[in-house]
C-alpha cells in the first residue's frame, strides 16, 4: 500500500473544508463552533463541562492514520471514493511547534469567514480570536503521532484545556505519555470481540486484547477519564451486561453514550435510519446504568448524547 497521500484524498477533505496543517495534520471548523458563534447555541461538552464551543479547536494531528475502520466513522477511509493510501504507512512526523502555530492559524482563518456575517456575535468573536480549548480528537488515531505528549504539553503552556480521544489501540503509547490530557476519552463501540471486529475493523492484530488493557490502565490516569460509545441501530447497541463489564474495568469517571450522526464519510457505508433517537440513547445508557450503578448525570437532545457518573456533578472547566 502506497505510504504517499494521494492528491485526490488531499481534494476531498478540502472540499469537506479541512484545514491542512503540514502533512499530516489538519483543523476543521466544528458545527457548533458556527452555532456558537451565529445562533446562540453550544455543544454538549459546554453544557456537560464548561467547554465553550466559540473557543475550541479541533484538530487531529493523525489525519489520515488510524489502527480502525470504523463503520460509523465520519473520516475518509482507505477505499472510500476509490482512493487507497496506507493507513499505517506512518509518516515522518512534523514538529509540534508547527502543528500547534498552524492549528491556531488555521483556527484564524475560519474566524475570518465570520467578520461578514451579519448573525455573527461579536462578543462572542472577540472571544473566539482567542482559543481556550483544543479537541484532539477530529479524525484519525491521535496516539500514532509520536510526540504526542509533547503535544498536548504545547497547547497547555498556552494555556488551553486538552479533550484527547483515543480508540484504545495503543495502550503503551497511552502508558507512557509524559503529560495527561485535561481530559482522556476512549472509545469503546462494541461490548465483546465479535461486535468489535465487525463494527470498529481493527486493522492491527490482538486490537481487541490492546483495547482491553487501555481499559485497565484508565484507572490510573488522574485526569477526568470518559468512556464514549458510539452507537449505531442495529449494530451495537445489545449485550449491555457486557459493556457494562468494560466499565467496570475502566472505572472512568463518566460514560458518554452518544448516537451515530450520519454525517462525513459515513455517508458512503451506512444508512440515515442507522442513527438512534435521543429516546433509544437516553433507554440503552438507563440499562447501562441499571448494570454499573452509574447515574445518568445529564443529557443532550441535539447531539443525542447521555453523560453517565458516579459523581453527583461532572467537573467543570469554566469556574462554575
Ligand atoms: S468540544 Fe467538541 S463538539 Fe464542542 S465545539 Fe469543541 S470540537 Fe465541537
Ligand atoms: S477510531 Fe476514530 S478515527 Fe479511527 S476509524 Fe474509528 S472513529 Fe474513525
Amino acid at each position: 500500500m502506497q505510504k504517499t497521500i494521494p492528491p485526490q484524498l488531499v481534494q476531498a477533505l478540502l472540499k469537506q473544508k479541512y484545514h491542512m496543517v503540514g502533512l499530516h495534520s489538519g483543523v476543521k471548523r466544528c458545527k457548533w463552533l458556527h452555532e456558537a458563534l451565529v445562533h446562540n447555541r453550544h455543544c454538549y461538552k459546554q453544557k456537560f463541562y464548561g467547554i465553550k464551543s466559540h473557543r475550541c479547536l479541533q484538530m487531529t494531528p493523525a489525519l489520515f492514520y488510524c489502527t480502525q475502520q470504523c463503520v460509523f466513522c465520519w473520516r475518509a477511509q482507505n477505499g472510500d471514493l476509490q482512493i487507497g493510501w496506507g493507513e499505517l504507512q506512518l509518516p515522518d512526523w512534523g514538529p509540534v511547534e508547527n502543528i500547534v502555530e498552524g492549528s491556531l492559524h488555521a483556527q484564524q482563518r475560519i474566524l475570518t469567514g465570520y467578520k461578514g456575517n451579519e448573525q455573527t456575535d461579536w462578543r462572542k468573536f472577540r472571544e473566539a480570536l482567542t482559543p481556550k480549548h483544543v479537541a484532539i480528537s477530529l479524525t484519525g488515531e491521535p496516539t500514532l503521532y509520536e510526540p504526542l505528549g509533547e503535544l498536548i504539553h504545547a497547547f497547555h503552556k498556552r494555556a488551553f484545556t486538552t479533550f484527547l480521544v483515543t480508540n484504545g489501540t495503543r495502550p503503551a503509547k497511552l502508558a507512557t505519555l509524559n503529560e495527561e490530557p485535561t481530559q482522556l476519552y476512549v472509545s469503546v463501540c462494541a461490548p465483546n470481540e465479535e461486535v468489535y471486529k465487525r463494527v470498529c475493523r481493527p486493522q492491527i492484530n490482538d486490537a481487541w486484547t490492546k483495547l482491553n488493557e487501555t481499559l485497565s490502565l484508565l484507572p490510573s490516569f488522574t485526569c477526568p477519564t470518559v468512556i464514549r460509545m458510539t452507537l449505531v441501530r442495529g449494530l451495537n447497541m445489545e449485550n449491555v451486561d457486557e459493556y457494562a463489564k468494560l466499565v467496570e474495568k475502566a472505572a472512568p469517571t463518566y460514560v458518554e453514550t452518544k448516537a451515530y450522526m450520519h454525517v462525513g464519510f459515513s455517508n458512503l457505508r451506512l444508512g440515515f435510519e442507522r442513527m438512534p433517537s435521543h429516546a433509544e440513547i437516553l433507554a440503552f445508557a438507563s440499562r447501562l446504568a441499571g448494570e454499573t450503578g452509574y447515574k445518568v448525570l445529564d443529557e443532550c437532545t441535539d447531539s443525542r448524547v447521555v453523560l453517565l457518573s458516579k459523581r453527583e456533578r461532572a467537573i467543570r472547566f469554566d469556574g462554575s
